[in-house]
């Protein structure tokens, strides 16, 4: 089965039990959690804003194929209550929650609604350091190879 990292992110509301409530819906619309990092708090990136943001990366195995998860990531990023989607050229904003997709096994998918790997992974410390430590925790639980 496919297995996918995600980058989740909230800057509105309560961090930690925004990422908690997606990461229940995440198990109980697109697959199987197999390993979370831990949350990490950090500053705006790209936008300027007094609410700081919680982040983590979770491990993920599904069934769905890397549209059906982008479509269904953002169902549940509407679920949560977010309205407003970033379009290319806009401002980053607040938000109550961000789900990103940022690894699909070693798929490569070039367009603007879905690009694979993500882009930003190694340009930021939020996503780079807890991708590490989610893949470290699933490999010492011998989920990877
Ligand atoms: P951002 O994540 O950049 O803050 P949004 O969450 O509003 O902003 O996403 C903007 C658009 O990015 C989405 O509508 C989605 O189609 C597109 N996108 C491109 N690649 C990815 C990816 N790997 N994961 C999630 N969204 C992506
Ligand atoms: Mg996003």
């Amino acid at each position: 089965m496919p297995h996918v990292y995600l980058g989740l992110g909230s800057n509105l509301g309560d961090g930690n039990g925004r990422l908690n409530r997606a990461l229940d819906l995440l198990r109980e619309q697109v697959g199987e959690v197999l390993a979370v990092s831990d949350y990490v708090q950090s500053e705006p990136w790209g936008f300027r804003s007094e609410h700081i943001f919680t982040n983590a990366v979770c491990l993920m195995q599904t069934t769905l194929t890397p549209w059906q998860l982008l479509d269904q990531t953002q169902a549940i990023e509407r679920q949560m209550g977010r309205t407003h989607k970033h379009a290319p050229g806009e401002s980053y904003t607040d938000r109550i929650i961000d789900i990103d997709i940022l690894l699909y096994d070693d798929v490569v998918i070039q367009s603007e609604q879905l690009t694979l790997p993500h882009p930003y992974i190694e340009q930021r410390d939020f996503v780079k350091f807890p991708l590490q430590q989610c893949r470290e925790r699933a490999r010492q639980r011998g989920l990877l190879k």
